[in-house]
């Protein structure tokens, strides 16, 4: 009896010593996610492997933090300071803080500080307002229309709104072209100034 205890420890010796030779070892490696807010690991891309044993020390499991999907999900109110800026003369018209409620998730994206465009309430910025707020052109459009002054690129509604209705309109395949006292504006087939005279 003895003999054969004798025998099964050697020949566990000799396995233990196998395993170790044999240049192998599992290692746990990928990526674990991990929540910032709750710190719950809300998701694991990680699996066991084999690696020789001299680079084991090189395999390891990246932690990124992010927001589990019921922390990301909460509503939350973050504030967010608007510096009011006239988009026509430029003046500084003051700040506000606005609360603003958004995902968790989307919070952490979100400019604190932003300009928002807020026109004078009157002269000439209050008329320029005015059109940006009837058509949404573009601001520098809204400020040259408003000085009657227009270009190649611009609308039917802006040369009219800058010149007035045309005196007299002529169709030309395509294209059409007002006429003015002063001269004439032809629209290609886009509906956009090609030509001004
Ligand atoms: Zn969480
Ligand atoms: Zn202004």
């Amino acid at each position: 009896m003895r003999k054969y205890i004798s025998i099964i420890v050697i020949i566990a010796a000799v396995a233990a010593l196998c395993a170790s030779c044999s240049g192998k070892k599992k290692v746990v490696m990928g990526t674990q996610y991990k929540c910032k807010e709750c710190g719950e690991i809300y998701r694991d891309d990680t699996r066991e492997i084999e690696v020789r044993r001299e680079v084991a020390d090189d395999v390891n499991v990246e932690v990124v933090e992010d927001y589990c999907p019921t922390c990301g999900d909460e509503v939350v109110v973050v504030e967010q300071i608007q510096y009011q800026i006239c988009p026509v003369c430029e003046a500084d018209r003051g700040a506000v803080t606005r609360e603003i409620k958004i995902e968790r998730k989307l919070a952490d994206t979100l400019q604190r500080e932003v300009e928002a465009p807020v026109p004078c309430p009157t002269g000439r910025c209050r008329r320029v307002s005015r059109l940006h707020e009837k058509y949404n052109w573009d601001w520098e459009f809204c400020k040259a229309v408003s000085s009657q002054e227009i270009g190649l690129g611009f609308n039917e509604d802006m040369v009219r709104e800058a010149w007035g209705p045309p005196k007299r309109v002529e169709k030309m395949g395509n294209a059409k072209r007002w006429y003015y006292d002063a001269g004439y504006v032809t629209f290609g087939a886009s509906g956009k100034a090609v030509e001004i005279k």
